[in-house]
């Protein structure tokens, strides 16, 4: 019964939450060494920085871009020394400012094969399990490809793209190292792992995506098996970030470090899929008893 209010919970919030919640103001703050938090209240984006210039994964909704800029300089760093921008899927709340950082950064933005085409045009893919519920977003410019197992390096900065699809076909994680005080940590950034369907649609049998489902399993799999010290979860809440932030005050600089925390975020994930699994079970047999 838990499972499925808890799944229950975060499906609503997923699908209906208010843009309200996600834009809440938040002060950007340093999550370990040279990385930082500098999203907004429910939508995560991440600055690493380096003396080689600075790499941003995500930025957030289009309401979030001057939020994100703001946060950025106010941790005393230029927008102009962002060389690359990186997505974790190609959704409006996560992607939708990426053109407007773009343009103030010139950086380059790097995303899976699968999501090029959404993150050019700016239109939603129809293949998308959420379609046909997303709206578009501004076409982004400069764009490339990067594979499963890539790593980008930028001076020092060496980040690993790990291929997470299912919730969208063409999902990223992303993972590097930061240290502090000659202590080096894994941190993950972990994209959406949450299977679920546009309002009446199947999310496991879609023609138009049918490994929906082996994906997702695969992509909960693979964050589960990580090296996860610091995991920043592209929704902040669903990987506990607030509650980690919570004991800054008594763990200063360990405040973040969780190594359940992959576990954990996996771990509700699965829930959301039984919960959609049920949910496509019952719409088979609705339609099974159409005439
Ligand atoms: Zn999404």
């Amino acid at each position: 019964m838990k499972k499925k209010i808890l799944g229950g919970l975060l499906s609503a919030f997923l699908l209906h939450a208010s843009a309200a919640d996600w834009y809440a103001p938040q002060e950007p703050f340093q999550l370990y060494g040279s990385t930082y938090y500098v999203g907004t209240g429910g939508i995560s984006a991440v600055l690493i920085t380096s003396p080689a210039g600075h790499i941003l994964v995500d930025v957030g909704g289009p309401q979030a871009a001057d939020q994100v800029a703001a946060h950025i300089r106010q941790l005393g760093f230029r927008l102009e020394d962002i060389r690359y921008i990186l997505n974790s899927h190609a959704h409006p709340d996560h992607a939708g400012a990426i053109a407007a950082l773009q343009k103030l950064s010139g950086a380059t933005v790097l995303a899976g094969a699968p999501a090029i085409h959404a993150l050019e045009s700016g239109q939603p893919d129809p293949s998308d399990p959420q379609y046909p519920g997303l709206t578009p977003m501004s076409p982004i410019a400069k764009l490339r490809a990067v594979r499963d197992g890539e790593t980008i390096r930028l001076g020092a900065l060496a980040v690993t793209a790990h291929a997470t699809p299912g919730h969208t076909k063409g999902g990223m994680s992303w993972t590097w190292q930061a240290t502090e005080n000659g202590r080096s940590v894994n941190v993950v950034f972990a994209d959406s792992l949450f299977g679920i369907a546009a309002e009446g649609r199947s999310f496991s049998r879609n023609p138009q995506y049918p490994r929906a489902r082996a994906d997702i399993e695969r992509s909960m799999a693979s964050i589960d098996t990580l090296p996860c010290d610091v995991l920043i979860s592209a929704h902040p809440e669903f990987g506990g970030l607030w509650e980690r932030k919570a004991k800054q005050a008594t763990r200063g600089d360990a405040a973040f470090i969780d190594t359940g925390a992959c576990h954990s975020y996996v771990a509700k994930a699965r829930e959301v899929l039984a919960e959609t699994l049920a949910d496509d079970a019952a719409l088979d047999k609705k339609r099974a008893a159409m005439p």
